[in-house]
Formats: structure tokens, C-alpha cells, sequence
């Protein structure tokens, strides 16, 4: 049987992806990584492109936090969870790090006078140490990383990253994480993208960010 799935959001956010390959969504309506409506017509019994599964190892390059105006949603139990892990109230971490958007929280983004990109409130820059003997490159590292939102956790195992092996491998231009390290299976990056809330095993680089 087949079914026709209108995907007009999903086009939205795959054209400002394109340029733009990065954990925050660019469209101010599409409130959550999944958001879609019908167009592509799918057979639903055929197996997807990564059905022999796909890898994934986060380098710690800090790409996927950064980039063109942006939206990183977090929703009111992650607020709370985020004000545990400050040790300050639900109220300041709104007050201090969130802004509202089409009713909805998303992290305050700040410009970046080096960059001129837009980096999440969060994302810090480590500076490189090292005796001169190596070449140690900077690290952009989120001070939160065990409390990030959904939209954080399941990178890259977004619908519009497993739409079609196009998407993903533009998406490893700018997060050279994707295409190495640990193997995901199908059913695991189907059990991401779909997540509501955390996932018991997020993609991660197996220590803070
Ligand atoms: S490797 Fe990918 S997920 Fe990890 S920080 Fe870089 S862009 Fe983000
Ligand atoms: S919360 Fe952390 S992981 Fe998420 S966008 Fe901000 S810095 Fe990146």
C-alpha cells in the first residue's frame, strides 16, 4: 500500500540547510526536528537508503552550534532540566537564556564578531594549549552538553539527514562527524529521529561536548 506524505516544511528546511548545516532549525514554524506535511510519494514497504545503517562520532568541532540565524528549541521540561543542572530557577534560565518564538522557547543566539556567524549562548570556545611541539587546535565545547535539548541529542539523525544520502552527505560538509566512527542501526537512527524526548542513548563523542 502506498501513501502519499506532504513533506512543504521539510522542503522549507532542507533549502536553508543546504547552505546552512547545523543543529539550529532556520524556519521559526517548524517547532520541533520532525515538523512536516505531505508531498513525496513513498512506498512505505520499501527499505530506506540507510538500512544497512550509517556512522556517527562527534569530533568536538562545534559546527553544528553555530551558522545563519537559527532556532534551537527546548521545550518547559527541558528548561527545568537545564535549571537543575545551573542550579538556578526555571524562570532565570529563561530569563537569561532563552528567547520566546511563535509561543515556543528557543536558546538565545549571539553574534559572533569573529566569525560573523551565530552561535548558540551556550557554545564556548576552549583555547588551544599545547608546549609548541603539536599543533592543538581551539575547541568549541557546550558547557550544558548533559542537559542539550532533543533537537541537540538526535543530531544527526534528523528525517531531513535520512531523507536521501544527498542530504546526508552534504550535512558531513560541515559536520565531520557523519561517515565515521560508531555504526548506527536502522532501527537506532529511526528511534532518534522519531524521539519526543531523550533519548536513553543519544549520538554522542562519549564524553562532554
Ligand atoms: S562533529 Fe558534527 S555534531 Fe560534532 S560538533 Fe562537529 S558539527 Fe557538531
Ligand atoms: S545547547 Fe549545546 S549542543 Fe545545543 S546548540 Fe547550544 S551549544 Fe550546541
Amino acid at each position: 500500500m502506498s501513501s502519499i506524505i506532504i513533506r512543504m516544511a521539510w522542503v522549507i528546511v532542507q533549502r536553508s540547510m543546504w547552505g546552512n548545516t547545523c543543529i539550529k532549525l532556520t524556519n521559526p514554524l517548524l517547532c520541533d526536528k520532525n515538523t512536516r506535511m505531505e508531498l513525496d510519494v513513498i512506498d512505505p514497504a520499501a527499505a530506506p537508503w540507510y538500512a544497512d545503517g550509517l556512522k556517527f562520532t562527534c569530533t568536538q568541532c562545534g559546527n553544528c552550534c553555530t551558522g545563519g540565524p537559527g532556532f534551537v528549541w527546548i521545550s518547559k521540561i527541558e528548561i527545568v532540566r537545564l535549571a537543575e543542572f545551573l542550579k538556578i530557577t526555571p524562570e532565570d534560565v529563561v530569563e537569561k537564556y532563552c528567547r520566546k518564538v511563535a509561543g515556543k522557547f528557543s536558546l538565545i543566539e549571539n553574534r559572533n564578531p569573529a566569525t560573523g556567524l551565530y552561535d548558540c549562548i551556550f557554545l564556548k570556545e576552549i583555547p588551544a594549549k599545547g608546549d609548541g611541539s603539536v599543533v592543538v587546535h581551539t575547541r568549541r565545547v557546550c558547557p550544558v552538553y548533559s542537559v542539550r535539548p532533543l533537537q541537540c541529542r538526535t543530531w544527526p539523525f534528523w528525517e531531513m539527514n535520512l531523507s536521501s544520502q544527498k542530504v546526508w552527505d552534504h550535512s558531513s560538509r560541515r559536520c565531520p562527524g557523519i561517515n565515521r566512527g560508531k555504526s548506527y542501526t536502522r532501527r537506532q537512527m529511526e528511534e532518534l529521529r522519531d524521539a519526543t524526548d531523550w533519548p536513553a542513548a543519544p549520538p554522542t563523542s562519549g564524553g562532554e561536548k
